[in-house]
C-alpha cells in the first residue's frame, strides 16, 4: 500500500508498518523489486538519470541514475535542486477567496486589560539574565509549596529563565531579536500580561532596557515605564543575602497570586486565539497526515477569526514560490522573501545553508532533502491567504494566517512564537515529549505506529489518515473542537506531566 499525493508525482510513500517486501503487487500491477522501509519513496515507473523526481506535484530532485519501477527511491539516488532564488517570485497573483466565516464557536478564556486573552492562569517571574535563574527557580519551588496551595484558581508558577541577559554585544543589530522575544514573553497573555522580573543589577540587559524602545537603541530608552515600579522590578544586589532576595520574590509573587486568584474564565470568541504551528521530528508521513490535518484545522482557525503562525524559515525556503502567490498583497510577499533572504545571509555567514535543516531521524522516516521536507512542513498553513509577516520574536497583531519568522529549531521556534501565541500545536512523526510552561502544547501524531507506542504523549493520532480510517477533513475538525477545549482549560498529556523545554530565545548576535 502506498500513498501518492498528487496525480503529477512518480514516487509515492509506503504505508506499511513494516515496509514493503521484494515481489508484492502494488495498486496498478507495480512489482515492489527490493525491500522498502515505511515511510519511503517507491518510484511508480522508471525514472532515467536526470529526470526530476516529483512529490506533492513539486520538483524534490533529480535521479543521479536510472532508477526501475518498484525501486526504492533513496536519498542517495536523488540530487537535491539549488535554492530558488528570491527575486522573481510572484507576488499576490494568486490570493485565495476568503473561506466563509465560521460563527459561534468559543472558548472560556482569561480576558487582560491589554486585550490579549489568556488560556491559562500562572504566575510568571520573569528574569533579565541567566545569573538570577538558580534563585527564581529555587523561589518557584517554594511558592510552590508554600503558596500556591492557597489560590487554587492559579494554575502554575512559572520560572522565565534563559541564557541570554549579558556577555553578549547587546549593541549589534542581532540583539534586538532576543530583546524583544522576552520582553513580549514576559507580557505573555497567560500570564495576565503583567510581569514580576527578577533582575541581578549589573547585567547588560538592564529591566528598562528590556521594556524600553524596539530597537537596542540607548538613547532612545524612556526613563521610566509604569511596568519598571519597585513593586514589578527585584534587583538581587540590592538585597541582604540569599534568605532576603527570596523573602523578596516570595512576598511580591503572593501579592500577585492574590490578585490572579480573583481572575475567572469567561465565553470568548474562537477570534482570540492564537495559535502556533510547528513540527519536529518529522517524517515522509508528516506531509499527508499530520500536517494537511492541522492545515485544515488552521483554514478553520482563519475562519472563525483567529490568528494562525506558521513559523521555521528553513522548511519554508524551498516552498516559498507556492506562498508569495497566496500573499494578501504584494508588500506581505515582499515581506515573506525579506524573512528569507535574511536567512540566506545568516545561515550563509555561518558557512552552511538551509540543507543543514534535516536530521537523521528525518532522513530515516524517509525525507530524503529539505525540499521535501519543506514542501510537508508548509502543509501546515492550510489554503488561506497570508495576511502578514512578522520578523523573529515580533509580536503578531493581525487575524488570520500570519508567516511568524523563528529558526525550524523546536525549542527555539516555541520560544519564538511565544512571543505572540497562547496555544501551541506540534506535529511529530519521529516524536518528542517536547513542552512548553507557558502554553498548552497539543501534539499530533503522523503516524498511528507513533501515536499507539506513546498513548500518554501524543494527543491527537493523524496517521489515521494514511490507513483511511479518517479523513484529512475529519482529523482537521477533531483538533479545531480540541484546540477550544484545551483552551478553556482540558490538559494535554505535556501539561499533564509537567513537561516544559527551556527557554531558548534565538540570539543571532555575537556573545562577548
Ligand atoms: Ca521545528
Amino acid at each position: 500500500m502506498y500513498i501518492r499525493v498528487n496525480p503529477r508525482d512518480n514516487v509515492a510513500i509506503v504505508v506499511e508498518s513494516d515496509g514493503v517486501a521484494p515481489g508484492a503487487t502494488e495498486a496498478g500491477g507495480l512489482v515492489v523489486r527490493e525491500r522498502i522501509p515505511q515511510g519511503h519513496k517507491i518510484a511508480l515507473r522508471k525514472l532515467a538519470a536526470g529526470e526530476p523526481i516529483l512529490r506533492y506535484g513539486e520538483v524534490i530532485g533529480y535521479a543521479n541514475r536510472d532508477i526501475l519501477g518498484g525501486h526504492w527511491v533513496r536519498e542517495e539516488l536523488i540530487d537535491m535542486p539549488a535554492a530558488r532564488p528570491l527575486d522573481q517570485l510572484p507576488l499576490a497573483t494568486a490570493v485565495p477567496a476568503a473561506l466563509p466565516p465560521l460563527e459561534g464557536y468559543t472558548f472560556e478564556g482569561y480576558a487582560n486589560p491589554d486585550g490579549s486573552v489568556g488560556t491559562r492562569n500562572l504566575l510568571g517571574i520573569g528574569t533579565t539574565v541567566q545569573c538570577v535563574a538558580p534563585t527564581v527557580d529555587y523561589a518557584v519551588r517554594r511558592i510552590e509549596t508554600e503558596l500556591l496551595p492557597r489560590f487554587p484558581n492559579v494554575d502554575g508558577v512559572v520560572a522565565i529563565t534563559h541564557n541570554y541577559g549579558c556577555g553578549v554585544a547587546i549593541d549589534a543589530p542581532g540583539a534586538a531579536i532576543p530583546i524583544r522575544t522576552l520582553r513580549h514573553i514576559a507580557l505573555h497573555a497567560n500570564l495576565a500580561a503583567d510581569p514580576l522580573m527578577v533582575s541581578l543589577g549589573c547585567e547588560k540587559l538592564q529591566p528598562a532596557r528590556l521594556f524600553g524602545a524596539s530597537e537596542p537603541s540607548p538613547a532612545s530608552l524612556p526613563q521610566s515605564l509604569p511596568i519598571l515600579d519597585g513593586s514589578n522590578v527585584i534587583r538581587l544586589q540590592d538585597e541582604r543575602g540569599f534568605a532576603e532576595m527570596v523573602a523578596a520574590i516570595l512576598s511580591a509573587a503572593e501579592k500577585r497570586l492574590a490578585r490572579l486568584n480573583q481572575r475567572r474564565r469567561t465565553t470568548r470568541p474562537a477570534s482570540d486565539l492564537v495559535v502556533g504551528l510547528q513540527c519536529g521530528g518529522s517524517d515522509a508521513f508528516s506531509g499527508v497526515t499530520a500536517n494537511p490535518a492541522v492545515g485544515f484545522a488552521a483554514d478553520l482557525l482563519v475562519r472563525a477569526g483567529a490568528s494562525v503562525l506558521f513559523s521555521e524559515v528553513t522548511e519554508v525556503r524551498d516552498a516559498v514560490h507556492l506562498l508569495t502567490p497566496r500573499a494578501a498583497t504584494p508588500d506581505v510577499g515582499r515581506a515573506l522573501i525579506r524573512e528569507m533572504r535574511w536567512y540566506d545571509e545568516y545561515l550563509a555567514r555561518g558557512g552552511a545553508d538551509r540543507s543543514a535543516n534535516t536530521t537523521p531521524g528525518n532522513k530515516r522516516g524517509g525525507l530524503a532533502n529539505i525540499v521535501e521536507k519543506a514542501l510537508g512542513s508548509v502543509a501546515k498553513a492550510g489554503t488561506t491567504a497570508l495576511r502578514a509577516v512578522a520578523s523573529h520574536g515580533e509580536k503578531v497583531t493581525s487575524k488570520g494566517l500570519v508567516f511568524a519568522a523563528t529558526p525550524a529549531s523546536d525549542f527555539i521556534c516555541g520560544t519564538g512564537q511565544l512571543a505572540s501565541m497562547n496555544l501551541h500545536v506540534f506535529t511529530t512523526g519521529e516524536g518528542s515529549p517536547y513542552g512548553l510552561a507557558l502554553v498548552p502544547v497539543v501534539k499530533v501524531s503522523s503516524r498511528t505506529a507513533l501515536a499507539e507506542k506513546w498513548p500518554d504523549l501524543i494527543d491527537l493520532d493523524a496517521g489515521r489518515i494514511a490507513t483511511g480510517q479518517a479523513t484529512i477533513e475529519e482529523v482537521g475538525w477533531e483538533l479545531f473542537r480540541f484546540i477550544l477545549a484545551v483552551s478553556s482549560g482540558r490538559q494535554t498529556w505535556a501539561e499533564h506531566w509537567g513537561l516544559a523545554n527551556a527557554m531558548a530565545p534565538f540570539n543571532p548576535g555575537p556573545v562577548t
